[in-house]
């Protein structure tokens, strides 16, 4: 007979990443609680698609917090709910170290208190800054080079100085290029306003939007246009599960990175997408977009080797089929 599954707090739960971690999480059989501002989550796609309670509030609320440890019974907390725009952090960073910072901050004392020691938490290639070495490593030096990734680097020394000195034990994973959706079209990226590559392409090809920007065409690449590591966010799920897992077996505080450990160029994506979608997609030549580097790919090596980690959906034709799918369900081609 196999024990209970303990009880997992996601923060974010309503949320792009959150959601589809929630779902990997329910399909493993553990019962789970979502905090979320809903400033940016979906509470539909909760109440469509997912089994867990969804509490509104946000991660500095301490009274609440302390009330949601004592009323559920939380054996790891994972922690998805932060500002993510790295152009807006740069324009407001005092509201992005408030949120990704004290944020945390108080949800990692809430947890002590409580006697939760088990954390996952979402952080970011972002902190490596321009990379020395491609594919990079977890030791690759840091170079935060924007408020919002300066957010995730400070909170990740906050929790080696946790686990340090009150015991906390962590899985903390950089992510790479997060994409797709879920592929059986229950949730998927839904960001306002949408920055991302993929999803900005899937709305050119609903005609909701005249044509895809092409940021930089001269790079040192092979056919001029930047690189990125598209991973699924079903894979990104799943590890996060392990995570769990991981830590519930008292595996020590580790740093990981997710990511596929294949490159794509923004003309391959585009590529892609018009052969899943079958619509043409207007692709124009633009200027740079300032600080972008042009290769960024993930070692995936310590995912595999800590977690036994393997991604499902590598291929950008699943990547992209699957949100696809769901950015045709979601919002239809325009009228
Ligand atoms: N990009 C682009 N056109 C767009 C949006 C993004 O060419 O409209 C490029 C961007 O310059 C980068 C890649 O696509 O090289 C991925 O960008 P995204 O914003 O999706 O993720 P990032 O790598 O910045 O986190």
């Amino acid at each position: 007979m196999s024990a209970e599954k303990p009880k997992i707090l996601v923060t974010g739960g309503a949320g792009y990443i959150g959601s589809h971690a929630v779902l990997a999480l329910e399909a493993a059989g553990y019962p789970v609680v979502i905090l979320d501002s809903l400033e940016y989550g979906h509470p539909e796609l909760v109440a469509q698609h997912l089994q867990a309670e969804l509490i509104k509030g946000e991660t500095s609320d301490r009274a609440l917090l302390d009330k949601l440890f004592k009323t559920h019974d939380i054996g790891a907390v994972m922690h998805f709910a932060a500002y993510i725009a790295v152009g807006e952090s740069v324009q407001a960073p005092a509201a992005y170290y408030r949120n990704n910072v004290t944020g945390t901050l108080t949800l990692l004392e809430a947890m002590l208190a409580a006697d939760v020691k088990q954390f996952v938490f979402s952080s970011t290639c972002a902190i490596y800054g321009p990379p020395k070495t491609v594919p990079i490593p977890e030791d690759h030096p840091k170079n935060p080079i924007s408020p919002y990734a300066s957010s995730k680097l400070m909170v990740e020394e906050i929790v080696k100085d946790f686990t340090q000195a009150y015991g906390l034990s962590a899985v903390v994973f950089r992510y790479f290029n997060a994409a797709g959706a879920d592929p059986q079209g229950r949730l998927g990226e839904d960001h306002q306003p949408e920055t991302h590559l993929i999803p900005l392409v899937l709305q050119a090809a609903l005609g909701r939007r005249d044509n895809i920007a092409m940021f930089g065409t001269d790079y040192d690449t092979p056919d001029g246009t930047c690189i990125r590591d598209y991973i699924h966010v079903s894979d990104l799920a799943s590890a996060h599960v392990l995570g769990v897992e991981y830590l519930a077996k008292g595996g020590d505080t580790t740093f990981i990175n997710l990511g596929n450990g294949n490159g794509f160029s923004v003309r391959e994506v585009i590529e892609t997408a018009r052969q899943v979608t079958g619509e043409p997609i207007v692709a124009v030549e633009r200027d740079r977009r300032p600080g972008d580097p042009p290769r960024l790919i993930g070692s995936s090596e310590q995912a595999r080797n800590i977690l036994g980690w393997q991604p499902q959906y590598a291929d950008l034709e699943s990547i992209i089929a699957h949100a696809w799918q769901w950015h045709l369900h979601r919002h239809g081609r325009a009228a």
